[in-house]
């Protein structure tokens, strides 16, 4: 359970479901209350997303017509089995990768009695979720590119903006009311972290955002905002992407760049230590690794965590 699952009415027919913390699987989710219904991600665990359900149920009874899958990271699909019968959409992407990671290895871990010194900050980082109902319930209606969908009159566009926080990334966009949920492609508060995608991708994919001029944004993680958070984020990929490439370009270790970055403003951001997650993905980029060339995320996550220790110290 989530104490702080709250909804929030955005515009007529708009609602965003936030949670406080913005952290590991802490996920948002959004709903849009025409035509049927169509709910904007599921969240990590199935008693959370039965709490999702109860909250969209205040505001509207009838089980959801439609389930949009943003992209295919556990925090935003592993609930979907609660939306039973929803047509679930999402683009290919998503539907690919959707089996990448089993929800029996997450429960597995988050589990572990002792566990090795690799696996114990995630370990921690589950320990209020439980995957234990989860049966993985991938994509119905797969999309190759944007989408228009007519809810009762009401235009939704699917826009399909990845590779950039990942490859099947879908930025859900509520034409006449000026609302946009945002999936990964937006942590608000909170530092972002990509999987496949490149870091010039997520800037357009974010400023082609931008260009829509929304009046209510919802980040895949962290508090609802305005264009601002969209600013700010794409402002610290800039910038890391900037320092990255002069990093490489003296030869630093991914380590020894970050310490040469200032992060600022950014520093209050949730999970400040990712940044050496963001430094390793221009690194790859400057030695000419394609978007969706496989890395050892072993390597990239004892980075992240040796970083947490040097910003913790
Ligand atoms: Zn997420």
């Amino acid at each position: 359970m989530s104490p702080g699952l709250a909804l929030r009415r955005l515009s007529e027919h708009a609602y965003a479901a936030e949670q406080p913390r913005r952290g590991t699987g802490w996920s948002n989710s959004g709903l849009v209350a025409a035509g049927g219904g169509l709910v904007v991600d599921s969240l990590y665990d199935v008693p959370l997303t039965r709490q999702l359900a109860g909250l969209y149920a205040e505001v509207h009874p009838d089980a959801p017509d439609r389930l949009v899958n943003t992209h295919h990271n556990g925090d935003h699909c592993w609930g979907n089995q609660v939306f039973e019968g929803a047509e679930i959409i999402a683009h290919r992407g998503c539907a690919d990768r959707f089996a990448d990671f089993a929800p029996e290895r997450a429960e597995a871990i988050r589990t572990m009695a002792d566990p090795p010194e690799a696996l114990r900050s995630i370990h921690d980082e589950w320990a209020d979720f439980d995957f234990s109902e989860v049966v993985l319930t991938p994509p119905t209606q797969v999309v190759d590119g944007d989408v228009t969908l007519d809810l009762d009159g009401l235009a939704v566009e699917l826009l399909h903006v990845g590779p950039a926080h990942t490859e099947g990334d879908l930025v859900v966009h509520l034409v006449d009311e000026h609302v946009v949920f945002m999936g990964d492609v937006l942590f608000h508060n909170c530092t972002p972290i990509g999987w496949e995608g490149s870091t010039d991708r997520w800037i357009e994919a974010i400023r082609r955002v931008e260009g829509l001029a929304p009046d209510h944004v919802v980040p895949g993680h962290g508090p609802v905002c305005g264009i601002e958070g969209l600013q700010a984020a794409r402002r610290y990929l800039e910038d890391v992407r900037d320092a990255s490439r002069a990093g490489w370009e003296q030869g630093l270790s991914v380590l020894d760049c970050c310490a040469t970055i200032d992060l600022g403003e950014y520093a209050r951001w949730d999970e400040p230590w990712r940044l050496a997650a963001n430094v390793h993905r221009v690194y790859r980029e400057c030695a000419g690794a394609a978007w969706d060339a496989p890395f050892d995320s072993g390597e990239v996550m004892r980075d992240v965590a040796e970083l947490k220790r040097r910003l913790s110290d």
